[in-house]
């Protein structure tokens, strides 16, 4: 069996999957591995191998990130847009350099569309662009502040400075210190927003870029 489609399927559900000596390493997202999709990568797990160690082999290496953009399932349109030192830049970082680069190029052009990459399943507190989604490798080793992972930049801030669209994660009005209760009647449930929102309910689960994490003290996040 040719391993590739199936490389490409585990890929485009978020599932990485590379090679350590005779292993396969797997990173997936909680419930992307099913009882099929396990026994299907168990079966053909020698092609697997096969596929992913395919050695660099020409002396040209546009054509070698060519190939491993088609094993990685990436666009290959991001080969294209090398130019020639580009291209004399990762031949010099070697196979990994080049799958490290492929991979983040593909995952920068998904943000630039304005969607989140499919491994990008954990929210985390930018103090410059709010709550984001980001890859869980990012999140781990972040400290956590009102119960956020927080970080002093992330891979959505050149976006958001560039006016492109960036999705959030849900959050609430009333874990927000932006959000005043009506004083007068705060029982009805509704309040007001210090950024100038319009009305959300408290327990609305929402998308919002201006959202400012209450600490357990009370305070503001930043
Ligand atoms: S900044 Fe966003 S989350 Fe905070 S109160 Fe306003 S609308 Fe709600």
């Amino acid at each position: 069996m040719n391993a590739a489609p199936l490389i490409r399927e585990l890929r485009q559900a978020g599932i990485q999957i590379t090679v350590t000596g005779d292993r396969l390493h797997i990173e997936a997202p909680t419930g992307a591995i099913t009882p099929e999709l396990r026994q299907r990568i168990a079966e053909n797990k020698v092609e697997l191998l096969a596929e992913l160690r395919q050695p660099v082999t020409t002396t040209d290496t546009r054509a070698d990130l060519l190939a491993l953009a088609g094993r990685l399932a990436v666009d290959r349109a991001h080969v294209h847009r090398l130019d020639d030192d580009g291209v004399a830049l990762l031949a010099a970082i070697g196979e990994g350099g080049m799958r490290s680069f492929l991979l983040a190029a593909d995952d920068a052009a998904t943000r630039q569309a304005g969607k989140v990459p499919l491994d990008n399943t954990a929210a985390i507190y930018c103090v410059h662009c709010g709550p984001v989604f980001v890859h869980p490798g990012i999140a781990d080793v972040l400290p956590v502040v009102a119960g956020w992972p927080r970080a002093a930049g992330c891979p959505w801030c050149s976006i958001r400075k560039a006016g492109g669209y960036v999705p959030r994660p849900r959050i609430t009005c009333e874990s927000c210190t932006r959000f005043k209760p009506d004083t007068i009647n705060p029982a009805a449930g509704v309040g007001t927003c210090a950024s100038g929102h319009s009305t959300h309910y408290p327990m609305q689960r929402h998308g919002c870029g201006d959202h400012r994490p209450v600490t357990p003290e009370g305070t503001s996040h930043d």
